[in-house]
């Protein structure tokens, strides 16, 4: 069975499930209050793609594993037919302290991907890999990747139809397990607009972290970076010229203005680790935006009502978990079609 499917929200969660949905031959419509696709957290000029890190492969590890590959294989697929700045340039997550040392080696054991794929490395051997010196020992993510978060958003929504400057303000459930969208009649209706969600919906409790990141122009001294470095901060191999740098982190404010602090902030951080890069780089193009979070620090997307979905509470991985969660989501409204 065809249905029509409303999304609310066109960021990573409503983008990832319009393609999966579109592809399953659903009818998408993607209600976006924003001027453009990715109007929210999703707006960033580069993302970087990595898992989430835990010592055991237990239900939330498997989660993020399996969107890290569906996604590198969705960016893959796209990027034929698209311009996505993605480039799998693998990553090194620096060993700043026993904890991390401990739970990546525990994660090297307990996960099984093979040792080319993910390894400890020494500084010598970290070095080489990133083309730059690094000062401490690191997990060595070989298939990670870069990519820009807003041109997958364009990417993934192609299918669908796009109505821009569309705020929904009510949803309402029909008799029949369709929903009315300010009116008008849906089969199906996901809620993927982030921490908005308690508006339409306000059982679902959300928390928003502010972050900012930057690009930085390459200099003669950070282009030699081969891949993306991550020491709390992060800073990406270069692409068309410029270097993605991250990301502030804060949960008490809900101020999107772009602030010189936040500069400040990831640059001093920067140079806790790589202080030659630091020192040769300066932000331009700063962007600053609400992540979603939930108090169990992990996505929530499934069935909240019948015919009605959620998905949201992304985090700092939505690249990796809004297409997990849109699979998932896919997934129940084709089982609900067959039955
Ligand atoms: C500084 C920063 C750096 C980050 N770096 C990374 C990274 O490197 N890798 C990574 O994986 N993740 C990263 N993230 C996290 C990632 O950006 C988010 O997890 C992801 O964008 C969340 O997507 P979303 O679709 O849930 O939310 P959003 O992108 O915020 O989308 C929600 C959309 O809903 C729309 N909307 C709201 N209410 C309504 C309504 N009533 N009707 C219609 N539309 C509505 C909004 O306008 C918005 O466009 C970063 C986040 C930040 C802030």
């Amino acid at each position: 069975m065809r249905y029509k499917i409303a999304i609310i929200g066109g960021g990573l969660a409503g983008c990832a499930a319009a393609w999966c949905l579109s592809r399953q031959g659903h009818h998408v419509t993607i209600f976006e209050k924003g001027t453009e696709i990715a109007s929210g957290a999703s707006g960033n000029e580069r993302g970087m793609i990595n898992p989430r890190f835990y010592k055991f492969f237990n239900k939330e590890a498997s989660f993020y594993a399996a969107g890290f590959k569906a996604v590198l294989k969705a960016a893959e697929e796209l990027s034929q037919t698209h311009s996505l700045d993605f480039e799998q340039c693998g990553a090194l997550h620096l060993i700043t302290d026993e904890t991390k040392k401990d739970r990546y080696s525990e994660m090297i054991k307990n996960w099984g991907w093979p040792e080319e794929e993910m390894r400890i490395v020494s500084s010598e051997k970290a070095s080489e890999i990133a083309g730059t010196d690094i000062p401490a020992e690191a997990l060595y993510l070989a298939t990670s990747a870069q990519i820009s978060p807003k041109k997958l958003c364009i990417a993934y929504s192609e299918q669908a139809d796009i109505r821009l400057n569309t705020a929904i303000e009510s949803i309402e459930p029909i008799s029949d397990g369709g929903w009315y969208l300010d009116g008008e009649r849906f089969d199906k209706a996901i809620l993927a607009n982030a921490y908005h969600i308690p508006q339409l919906m306000p059982e679902v409790e959300l928390q928003t972290v502010r972050g900012q990141m930057a690009l930085a122009k390459a200099t003669s001294c950070s282009k030699t970076m081969k891949c993306n470095i991550h020491y709390g901060g992060y800073i990406s191999a270069p692409m068309n010229g410029y270097h993605g740098v991250g990301a502030s982190f804060q949960p008490w404010s809900k101020d999107v203005d772009v602030k010189k602090d936040d500069n400040r902030y990831i640059l001093n951080k920067l140079a806790e680790f790589l202080p030659h890069i630091s020192e040769s780089i300066e932000l331009e193009q700063e962007r600053a935006s609400l992540r979603t979070t939930n108090k169990h620090k992990f996505p929530e997307f499934g069935e909240v009502k019948p015919g009605l979905y959620v998905s949201t509470a992304h985090g700092s991985h939505g690249l990796v978990t809004s297409l997990q969660a849109a699979i998932e989501i896919a997934k129940f409204i084709t089982t609900s079609a067959k039955a």
